[in-house]
């Protein structure tokens, strides 16, 4: 059951004036496996999707004013009305300490069209992250991803790869450096990250997702840590010249495995490349390779690792991305952190299948109207240019028309993964190995995005909902950020050592 009321509500949080424009969907969502969360309310939950203004308050009184959604506001029940009292309550305590705690999001990809004089994320561009979607949302820190996808293993593919590299990190250079430094930073350490933060600027750090641009020249690994990057993943989908990929566990029709092992884990150059990781200073991130590299990996670091966006194995239908609760221990042991994505497949790939059929349903019906053809992941990344733009046109076109039917034919019939979802993946992970080793990613613009976090400007909502399960605001700036500057600090305090001791 879906009940919708409007609010229209201010908060002043410093000296910001925060407009709170708040179309509530009430959803009566009954939870199974309840047990396994810790805080958990159970039966109603409430997902909250408030778009953010912020402004600079110079102490001016504003008139209340009416939001034309109130238009089609349903009158509320006297005990709906006390539970929008609480709600406004714990929403204005989420948003404080929203704001007080440093946000950080381990992932997000960037597109390198997206950092030019003309298109840049000084505006508002179509992706998910971008400067005003991160004020809006109050997202302060977001990993930049220098993403390379798997090719073939000789030296024109890691030529290419190391050129794609480049290409991305100097695009998040340009950014800090040349276009907007006075907008957002990057950070190199965990002190950087809370004096640019004082000093009011967004925040950029460098994550490097496949080692594949490294080639078969190790001597890179320093000049990437010396180019700002803070972390790098072995191998992505598909084995490289480092590591077995998680990929390796799929089969055909027949049960044979598709991609088999090259190595049962980590190649020896992958493990000589994992201590110069370690004596660079740069996290070891967990989230693409297989099981046996991930094992090895650990057991092989000298310092903490990461899984810079990964869910539990556990809660969602053994999907190979996410780690296993043998991995999840062995990670709690070498004092590394988790960083929960929200990744709809990943979190619940049975619902999310489910929803993307039905949603796909009525986008077909609505194409066939408009006379377009929906074209799938494929063939997409093979249009020009020119081609992607017309295609992303008329499918937000196609979007424009469906948004209204959305919430009966699609959401009533089957229900989009959402930040419920999402917080359940961090409480089973809290509750296994601990708090500390546990935070939060989006892997925005890289196929991540849930319903309620969909954006950088939804951040807050997350937020929220931890709050609402019970975390304390010292928990929350542990899960935001805490845990994972913490293992920066000691990857960096390790690799001054080693370095000390060469
Ligand atoms: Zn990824």
């Amino acid at each position: 059951m879906l009940v919708k009321y409007c609010v229209f509500d201010k908060v002043h949080i410093g000296h910001y004036r925060l407009f709170l424009l708040k179309p509530i969907f009430l959803f009566n969502h009954y939870k199974s496996g309840d047990n396994m969360s810790i805080n958990s309310f159970g039966l109603k939950i409430t997902l909250l999707f408030s778009t953010l203004l912020l402004s600079a308050c110079d102490n001016v009184q504003e008139t209340p004013q009416s939001s034309d959604a109130a238009v089609d506001v349903a009158a509320p029940a006297t005990d709906q009305i006390s539970n929008m009292e609480n709600e406004e309550a714990l929403i204005s305590r989420a948003m404080e300490i929203h704001h007080r705690v440093i946000t950080l999001d381990t992932h997000d990809d960037i597109n390198v069209n997206n950092f030019t004089d003309e298109l840049n994320y000084t505006m508002d561009t179509d992706s998910q992250v971008n400067l005003p979607k991160m004020v809006a949302g109050g997202l302060d820190v977001a990993f930049f991803i220098v993403f390379t996808g798997q090719g073939e293993l000789n030296e024109e593919g890691y030529a290419q790869a190391y050129e794609n590299a480049m290409a991305k990190f100097n695009a998040i250079h340009w950014l800090t450096e040349e276009k907007a430094p006075d907008q957002i930073g990057l950070a190199l350490t965990s002190d950087d990250v809370r004096r640019l933060n004082a000093e009011g600027k967004k925040i950029a750090m460098i994550g490097i997702e496949n080692a594949y641009p490294v080639g078969t020249d190790l001597g890179n690994i320093k000049k990437f840590a010396d180019l700002g990057a803070r972390y790098m993943s072995l191998a992505h989908n598909g084995h490289n010249q480092f590591a077995d990929s998680n990929t390796g566990e799929r089969v055909d029709d027949d049960g044979n495995p598709t991609e088999p092992w090259l190595y049962n884990g980590l190649s020896h150059f992958g493990k000589e490349a994992l201590a110069l990781m370690n004596l660079h200073g740069i996290m070891v991130d967990l989230s693409h390779p297989s099981k046996q590299s991930n094992m090895q990996a650990i057991a092989l670091s000298k310092a903490p690792v990461i899984a810079s966006h990964s869910s539990a194995r556990t809660l969602s239908q053994t999907v190979s991305r996410n780690l296993s609760d043998e991995e999840l221990m062995a990670i709690k042991e070498n004092g590394g952190v988790v960083q929960t994505v929200a990744f709809a497949s990943y979190l619940d790939r049975d619902k999310n299948n489910a929803y993307r059929k039905v949603l796909n349903k009525l986008h077909v019906e609505i194409a066939a109207t408009m006379g377009f053809e929906i074209l799938g992941f494929a063939a997409r990344r093979n249009l020009s240019d020119a081609e992607r733009a017309t295609y992303n046109e008329e499918f937000a076109q196609l979007e424009k028309l469906a948004a209204p039917r959305l919430e009966a034919e699609v959401y009533a019939v089957a229900p989009p993964v959402d930040v419920n979802d999402f917080v359940d993946h961090i409480d089973y992970m809290v509750n296994l190995i601990g708090i500390e080793h546990v935070g939060i990613s989006s892997d925005f613009d890289g196929g991540g995005g849930i319903y309620g976090w969909n954006s950088a400007a939804e951040t807050h909502n997350v937020t929220i909902e931890l709050v609402r399960r019970g975390y304390s605001e010292e928990q929350i700036a542990a899960l935001w950020s805490g845990n994972l500057l913490r293992v920066l600090d000691q990857v960096q305090e390790v690799s001054k050592e080693l370095l000390a001791a060469e």
